[in-house]
């Protein structure tokens, strides 16, 4: 469905990106590990068009996408859920909603506006009240829901559980997993490398610019220098 073939992406003159070689198969989960500063939200961003790659390629369902703009991508079906959430803090939780669905010109948005209310319960309860009083989880829900709005094939997630607490993360993961059943294929940036490799399908490990470690998921939960690095000795 994605494909990175050697993808450089620069900050003017600092290389963040090294020749990014990954690929994502429709209907999996995939995961984007790595230490800070390795180049996961650059990878994200070049992916979904907020970067454009000075070399390389990026293929999305056979098509050459490369150099592409944001709201171009998520035509075709791209959506980033970027570090940090980036809801609309002063305008409600029904109007972001609304917002994720802006680009789209069809008449189901409402029923799609319900749907996703029915998957995230507290957004309906919570509906219009200004989005910056919610939880940090909640405001990670309403993040979600709102890319979902504008019904990606491909999500892009960076760092979803990033400042929540553990039951709350556990939560998180439950409603990629759904979102991943429920037909859409989740590539995944995540510090909490176990639970990520526990619901994904194949993983990719990044260190300055580069990947050096890939496998499934499987794989990469027994490698050792992924346990090393990432998972902690038991
Ligand atoms: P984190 O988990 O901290 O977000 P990351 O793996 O997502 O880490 P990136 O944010 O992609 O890493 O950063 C990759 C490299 O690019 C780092 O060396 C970082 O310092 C650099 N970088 C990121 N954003 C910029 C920017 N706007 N200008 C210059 N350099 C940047």
């Amino acid at each position: 469905m994605l494909k990175l073939t050697n993808v450089e992406t620069f900050y003017g003159q600092i290389q963040a990106l090294k020749g990014i070689d990954l690929e994502v198969n429709e209907g999996k989960i995939i995961t984007l590990l790595g230490a800070n500063g390795a180049g996961k939200s650059t990878t994200m961003k070049t992916i979904a068009g907020l970067l454009k790659p000075k070399n390389g390629s990026v293929e999305f369902n056979g098509e050459n996408v490369t150099g592409l703009r944001p709201d171009q991508l998520l035509r075709k079906g791209i959506s980033l859920v970027p570090e940090g959430r980036a809801i609309l803090t002063s305008m409600t939780v029904l109007e972001n909603l609304e917002m994720g669905a802006y680009q789209r010109n069809d008449k189901d948005v409402r029923n799609d506006i319900e749907d996703v209310m029915q998957r995230f319960p507290i957004l309906k309860e919570r509906q219009t009240q200004m989005a910056g009083t919610l939880s940090g989880g909640q405001q990670q829900m309403l993040a979600i829901a709102r890319a979902l709005l504008s019904k990606p094939k491909l999500l892009l997630l960076d760092e979803p559980s990033m400042g929540l607490a553990p039951l709350i993360v556990a939560d998180i993961f439950k409603i990629i997993k759904e979102i991943n059943e429920a037909g859409t294929t989740v590539l995944l940036v995540e510090q909490n490398a176990k639970q990520a490799l526990k619901i994904a399908d194949y993983g990719y490990v990044m260190e300055t610019g580069k990947i050096i470690i890939e496998g499934s998921a499987q794989s990469l939960l027994e490698d050792p220098r992924v346990v090393e690095a990432y998972l902690g000795r038991k």
